[in-house]
């Protein structure tokens, strides 16, 4: 049974609403209403707090808040409240819960030269926060489970372990969509809240410095896989950023981009 076949299935139980996301420019289709989206978020930045408190440091708070909500303004989704927080971890990372939470780890603000930089990595975060992508995620994970189980009921051990490695790779490849979407958004937003558009490829740069320092430490003879990387897609994001910003990317560009 296809993913089509699932999701007419649940349209005609009535459990599937359709609505026009400003953000993909696209119909879509989902399972979840935005006040459910708010509570899961909720529930989740619970969670988060307790492992990742966040940052006496109020002065950088406040500097987060500021250009967040400078950037929610212009987001193409505006029936979200935004909060933005600088959670304590060294990490060189930033993440999106569902429902507007944005959270900047610490060591990501040591590492971004200028308040664009910071700007550009909080409208890459809002970027998937509007076009939903943790939601849509979370649905394909659904339906993926539901065409888990037709497998296994119809057929045996084999065909449903086929489907689970098919299953990882339709996840994997959807990432890297929605982190490519997710820049090219980011632009948007940057250019409409009058913050440099360039600082995401500034910041990109150096997020392949850091990839390529830490890579130095594995033993020898042991490859990390590009899609186990704590920012996967990196030569790819730069490209897009680059079609985003200037309609063209360089012949390096292409050359670098891994297929
Ligand atoms: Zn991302």
């Amino acid at each position: 049974m296809r993913r089509s076949a699932v999701l007419g299935m649940l349209v005609l139980a009535g459990c599937v609403r359709s609505n026009f996301n400003l953000a993909t420019q696209q119909q879509e289709y989902t399972m979840t209403s935005t006040d459910k989206e708010v509570a899961m978020g909720r529930k989740l930045v619970r969670r988060v707090l307790k492992e990742l408190p966040l940052v006496a440091d109020e002065a950088l708070q406040q500097k987060v808040r500021t250009i967040g909500a400078r950037l929610a303004a212009v987001c193409d989704r505006q029936e979200l409240i935004y909060s933005f927080a600088v959670v304590q971890d060294p990490e060189v990372n930033a993440f999106s819960l569902p429902g507007g939470y944005v959270f900047i780890n610490e060591g990501l603000t040591k590492k971004v030269t200028n308040d664009n930089e910071l700007a550009a990595v909080i409208a890459h975060e809002i970027a998937h926060i509007a076009a939903r992508h943790a939601v849509k995620r979370y649905e394909s994970a659904l339906g993926l489970q539901l065409v888990q189980l037709a497998t296994v009921a119809t057929r045996q051990g084999e065909a449903a372990q086929g489907i689970t490695v098919a299953a990882q790779a339709a996840q994997l490849a959807y990432a890297r969509d929605d982190e490519l979407e997710a820049d090219k958004l980011a632009v948007k937003y940057l250019k409409a809240a009058e913050f440099d558009p360039t600082a995401i490829l500034s910041f990109l740069n150096t997020l392949h410095t850091l990839d390529q320092e830490k890579s130095h430490y594995l033993p020898r003879g042991v490859v990390r896989p590009q899609y186990a990387l704590t920012h996967p897609y990196v030569p790819e994001r730069l490209r897009a950023v680059k079609e985003a910003l200037y309609g063209v990317a360089d012949y390096m560009d292409y050359l670098n981009t891994p297929d």
